[in-house]
């Protein structure tokens, strides 16, 4: 969660950018505030397992972040930390379980697809490759994120741009490009 609320921050202006173009600028803005109320919330009363760090990421998340970025993100992380139980620690598969039931959240939550342009465009790819190590993941997840450019926006406020939303990365698809780049990183360490 350090390296997510580290990378958030120094990433917040370009995620604001992709925003702008298609939705209302205010992506990096509301993951800055969300992931520095994580860090409080996990600096207040540091949780004892992996799980639990998830799961209260992932109700700060909701609760401090108003765009539509909060609660899906919110609710991956509450989902990954409840798939990840009261284990002391975990291992690629178990990552891997996390991650997908996370991300299974998010879409049933959101009512997205792969292709809609959203978050899950490049948190599909990422949990389809994390088999194959945490690198992989993070490049499926990056290059599902520029796979978005070209993309018509079927779900989130890009949508109601139409056929103006295409040529544009989606900023939430960006954010978890760069958000599972920092939890594999964390994890590999
Ligand atoms: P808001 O659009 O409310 O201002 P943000 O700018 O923080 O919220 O987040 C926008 C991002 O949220 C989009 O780029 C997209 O990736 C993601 N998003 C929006 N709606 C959905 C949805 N229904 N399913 C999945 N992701 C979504
Ligand atoms: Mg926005
Ligand atoms: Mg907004």
């Amino acid at each position: 969660m350090d390296a997510c609320a580290r990378d958030v921050d120094r990433e917040a202006k370009t995620l604001t950018e992709l925003d702008a173009a298609i939705g209302d600028a205010d992506h990096g803005e509301n993951l800055r505030r969300g992931f520095k109320a994580v860090t409080a919330a996990l600096a207040e009363e540091p949780p004892a397992t992996p799980g639990a760090v998830l799961t209260l990421a992932g109700r700060t998340l909701i609760s401090s972040v108003g765009g539509a970025s909060g609660p899906l993100y919110g609710t991956l992380l509450r989902r990954a930390g409840k798939q990840l139980g009261d284990a002391s620690s975990t291992d690629l598969p178990g990552l891997r379980d996390a991650l997908a039931a996370g991300v299974d959240g998010v879409a049933r939550l959101g009512g997205a697809v792969a292709g809609d342009k959203t978050m899950l465009d490049a948190l599909l790819p990422a949990v389809d490759a994390l088999d194959g190590g945490l690198q992989a993941a993070a490049t499926a997840a990056r290059q599902g994120a520029v796979d978005t450019v070209p993309l018509l926006a079927r779900k989130g406020r890009a949508s109601y741009l139409g056929e103006r939303s295409v040529g544009h990365q989606d900023p939430g698809a960006a954010s978890s490009a760069l958000l599972v780049a920092a939890l594999l990183e964390a994890a590999g360490d």
